[in-house]
């Protein structure tokens, strides 16, 4: 396989409320995109790993994603240990995507930031000539990271999911067995009015910081050079 995009996450569910806007836009863009999920979310406090599964195989297909597979890791223990990272490089070898989108490497959830850190060692592993893995040695050529779960962090991309946002949410009503019928004692499990605010106010925040509708933030690490400084995208004044 040969992947245009991949997309790593912690849970299932991640990528959809991160990055979804994006990953539907690139999948629409003609592009072959992945999810890759590390964990199934068996320490969720709703729903089993086997209705999860479910679930994030519908949402695939909204999405309009060209593979999906989970890693089954252990959800809530993700650790830096190099058979995790192995795993991850494994399979990034055997998808071979040119992007990859990590999450953010901070954040409330120490899963989050875990799959960024193994996520990045992964991506280096996997080109590495004598590493311990079957397949040819490949490494993407790109990486960002999807900061969406923390807003504080100043994004350096911003990808324009006005025309994506309804499909986005499709894909995240497809895993229902994480929402209340009413609203919690400490809101992590929204109702489905209290998600949809969720979303569309967190993705029309940063449509204004570029001046669209909706947006979905992502930090590169690296500068970037340019040819041309007449037609860089965006507004200063
Ligand atoms: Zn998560």
């Amino acid at each position: 396989m040969q992947l245009d995009l991949l997309s790593i996450a912690a849970h299932p569910d991640d990528t959809e409320l991160t990055c979804g806007g994006t990953v539907i836009k690139m999948a629409q863009a003609g592009y072959k995109v992945g999810l890759l999920d590390l964990t199934a979310g068996e320490t969720g406090t709703r729903g089993s790993p086997e209705l999860r599964a479910r679930e994030s195989a519908r949402a695939a297909r909204v999405m309009g994603l060209a593979h999906r597979e989970n890693l089954g890791l252990p959800d809530a223990a993700l650790e830096h240990r190099r058979d995790y990272i192995l795993k991850i490089a494994a399979r990034i070898r055997a998808l071979r995507p040119r992007t990859v989108i990590l999450p953010y490497w901070e954040g409330r959830h120490p899963d989050h930031y875990t799959a960024g850190w193994i996520g990045y060692e992964a991506c280096f592993l996997a080109g590495l000539m004598k590493a311990p893995l079957e397949g040819r040695p490949f490494r993407p050529q790109k990486i960002i990271y999807a900061s969406m779960y923390v807003p504080a962090a100043p994004p350096t991309l911003l990808v324009d999911i006005t025309r994506q946002l309804e499909k986005k949410l499709k894909a995240v009503r497809c895993y229902a067995s994480q929402f209340s019928p009413r609203r919690d004692v400490q809101n992590l499990f929204p109702s489905h009015a209290d998600l949809r605010e969720r979303v569309v106010s967190l993705a029309r925040h940063f449509g204004l910081m570029t001046g669209v509708k909706y947006a979905e933030p992502f930090v590169q690490r690296e500068p970037v050079t340019v040819e041309d400084v007449i037609s860089l995208p965006g507004k200063s004044i």
